[in-house]
């Protein structure tokens, strides 16, 4: 594509030097084949899913490596599907290869980055709200009036990933209005519920309010009245604010999620937690629900966070089976009831912090000798059932959970319990337990 722009002409309405346009274009291509190949993917499930003959399976799985997609109908429709359609929301973006730029540091300590401009041998000087000068390939975004300088680092490099890990081993579980809770009882990142809640009040308030100026706009659209559409679409309707405020959001959330998983970090060796990015793959789109979407996406930087703080402070990441820890009395291993931010567990007669119950849970499932991380749901519910009903009908336990050995260790009166399961208070009147 380069060669023949350049051959042809084309390039000459860019109004770029050749440099700047040629790496814009290699970063455009990546992007396209990556989109590609990434809807291969869905079309060799959908190929598994239409025939069960090998041989048809073997000469479409060849056509669609080779390219050849385009002219067998059910490859082409399957394409067109699942490739998704070139729209780019980055706009007024440049890619500038490491040997076409550099940092000076003038005599007030600012950082000034300088990378070639629109004529030849004539730099353009951005100044740099850091203090460390961005290196190799870099991407240039304008967006809202700033610069925005993306480049990749090597994140030993970080002063973050300097801290040493802690020496424990904790247990966490995803929250709702804090990013995570641990199995000390304590909670980190206290104000994502606040965060997610007010954006998507706001997100809903905006939206209203944008579809009825787009509806005004497309009225007098209708009746010939175009500056009035047009003036409606630049001045009400643009993507600048819109933008920035969704990218300020972004970041704050962020920072408070990495800042939570830091903390936990501050305290482990090692953290034992939900596999989130789990539940991501071959999920249909969220639609428009705003509270969805938002939670969604929290999740999957909560499981970067996970993995990212681990690697770089040297702590270790267990991932368990999470199904059924915010069901289950960490006490008594029964499955209970969990009502908001209360988990109430009737044998115990005891109302626990519901993501602290888990976090205990959770942190436990690492040493389960019968749940597996990839047992099915409805086979660890019959596990946990079938230890319960152990207990009640006083049979031998066979397996050296020390979860399990410890409940019993606690459970001297387990025979006087039986006989006053229906009350609710009961048993913690006999044998009051803090443990949480
Ligand atoms: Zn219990």
């Amino acid at each position: 594509m380069r060669d023949r722009w350049l051959a042809d002409g084309t390039h000459l309405q860019f109004g770029v030097l050749a440099n700047a346009w040629k790496e814009t274009v290699r970063d455009a291509m990546a992007d396209i084949g990556a989109n590609l190949e990434a809807a291969k993917v869905q079309v060799r499930r959908a190929i598994t899913r239409r025939t069960d003959d090998p041989a048809e399976r073997k000469r479409m799985f060849t056509s669609l490596k080779a390219d050849r997609w385009a002219g067998d109908p059910f490859l082409a429709r399957q394409m067109r599907k699942h490739w998704k359609r070139g729209s780019n929301h980055t706009h007024d973006q440049i890619v500038v290869r490491a040997d076409r730029h550099n940092t000076v540091t003038d005599a007030r300590g600012r950082l000034w980055l300088a990378v070639p401009g629109l004529e030849r041998r004539r730099m353009v000087r951005i100044p740099l709200s850091t203090s460390v000068a961005p290196t190799g390939t870099l991407r240039l975004i304008l967006r809202g009036g700033r610069v925005e300088v993306h480049y990749q680092m090597d994140a030993s490099l970080m002063r973050s990933s300097q801290r040493p890990c802690g020496d424990r081993r904790l247990g966490v579980d995803k929250g709702y209005t804090e990013a995570l809770t641990d199995s000390d009882g304590q909670p980190h990142g206290i104000s994502l519920g606040q965060l997610l809640t007010s954006e998507s009040d706001r997100l809903k308030e905006r939206n209203r309010r944008r579809a009825k100026l787009r509806s005004i706009a497309n009225t007098a659209a209708l009746r010939g009245d175009h500056a009035k559409a047009h003036r409606i679409r630049s001045n009400n309707l643009g993507s600048v604010k819109r933008d920035l405020q969704a990218a300020r959001h972004r970041a704050q959330v962020r920072t408070e999620i990495f800042t939570a998983v830091h903390r936990v970090v501050d305290k482990a060796a090692t953290v034992v937690a939900e596999d989130l990015t789990k539940h991501f793959a071959g999920r249909k789109s969220l639609g428009k629900n705003i509270n969805r979407r938002l939670a969604a996406w929290t999740k999957g930087v909560t499981a970067e966070a996970l993995k990212s703080v681990s690697e770089r402070r040297g702590s270790a990441l267990v991932h368990v089976n999470a199904a059924y820890t915010s069901q289950t009395c960490h006490h008594c291993g029964r499955l209970g009831r969990r009502d908001g931010d209360k988990f109430h567990c009737t044998w115990c007669g005891v109302a626990w912090q519901a993501d602290v119950n888990a976090a205990i849970n959770i942190l436990h499932r690492a040493g389960d000798p019968d749940i597996a991380l990839h047992t099915p749901h409805h086979e660890v519910k019959q596990i946990l059932q079938d230890r319960t009903d152990r207990h009640r009908t006083r049979l031998p336990v066979q397996d050296s959970s020390p979860a399990i050995a410890e409940r019993r260790a606690n459970h001297p009166n387990r025979e006087q319990q039986v006989g006053s399961r229906s009350t609710s208070n009961g048993p913690t009147a006999t044998s009051p337990r803090t443990r949480s």
